[in-house]
């Protein structure tokens, strides 16, 4: 899958091209992930990205023109790399809130375009002109989009195909089939008077699923009780269901 980020720091985008799932990725050419900097378009001696916002008030804006002409090269150069659709995404607190339904749509592109806004955000004709989907990654404000772009870029490249061995596979995530994930534990046996539960040292693979399903199912009534309401169990899971005192 080929991803451009449109930003004013590069050098962030190292720790996703470097590191862990990501960096693996890349590294086998399963994703290549290209940074633009707007600077680059920008006119003038100081090279400005930002101005003084009109009507006044604190902070600065992104302009539309570097920010359009470093989309136009983000487009080139996903149709350089065969891509058929890459939409462009602004990463923005008041754009829809990311979650694993929304990443796991953005895994049939085969494309991203990422624009990472700086000061106050950018332009709001640039964002009419050009931005396709607006994401946020909840309900707080960071100081730029490079962070969210990488939350983004991470989610969706740990569910492409062949990106995670069977061993790392991500399908029994939270969230992935509804509920969270079941609670894990490795060595040793007794960590400061706490125990693995036996069953899962008992080698019982049949046993073991339906423990790992009814830990699931309790922790997601616990914690997030609204995902329960619209999960869809399979009639396996319903049974072991009935027969517990959950
Ligand atoms: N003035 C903007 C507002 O209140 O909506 C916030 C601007 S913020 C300081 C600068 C940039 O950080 C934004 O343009 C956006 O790209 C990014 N950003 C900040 N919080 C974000 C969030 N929760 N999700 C996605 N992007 C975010």
């Amino acid at each position: 899958m080929f991803f451009a980020v449109i930003t004013l720091f590069p050098e962030m985008f190292e720790a996703i091209k470097s590191y862990g799932i990501s960096g693996r990725a890349a590294k086998r050419d399963i994703v290549q992930i290209t940074c633009i900097n707007p600077r680059e378009f920008a006119e003038g001696n100081y090279k400005r990205v930002d101005e003084r916002p009109f009507g006044g008030g604190p902070g600065m804006v992104m302009m539309a023109e570097p920010l359009s002409k470093a989309i136009h090269r983000a487009k080139e150069l996903a149709a350089q790399a065969g891509c058929v659709h890459a939409p462009v995404v602004y990463m923005s607190p008041q754009g829809k809130t990311l979650n694993e339904p929304a990443v796991q749509k953005f895994v049939d592109y085969d494309g991203l375009i990422v624009l990472c806004g700086r000061y106050e955000g950018v332009d709001e004709r640039l964002i009419q002109k050009y931005v396709d989907q607006e994401w946020s990654i909840g309900d707080y404000v960071l100081s730029g989009g490079e962070l969210p772009a990488m939350v983004l870029l991470d989610s969706i490249i740990r569910r492409l195909p062949d990106v995670m061995s069977d061993e790392q596979s991500a399908v029994q995530d939270s969230f992935v089939d509804g509920l969270l994930d079941c609670p894990q534990y490795t060595k040793p046996d007794h960590f400061e008077g706490l125990d693995v539960p036996e069953v899962l040292k008992s080698g019982h693979h049949a046993n073991i699923e339906k423990w790992r399903f009814l830990q699931r199912y309790q922790r997601t009534l616990e914690r997030r009780p609204e995902l329960v309401e619209i999960v869809t169990l399979t009639e396996q899971q319903k049974k072991w269901l009935k027969n517990s005192d959950i």
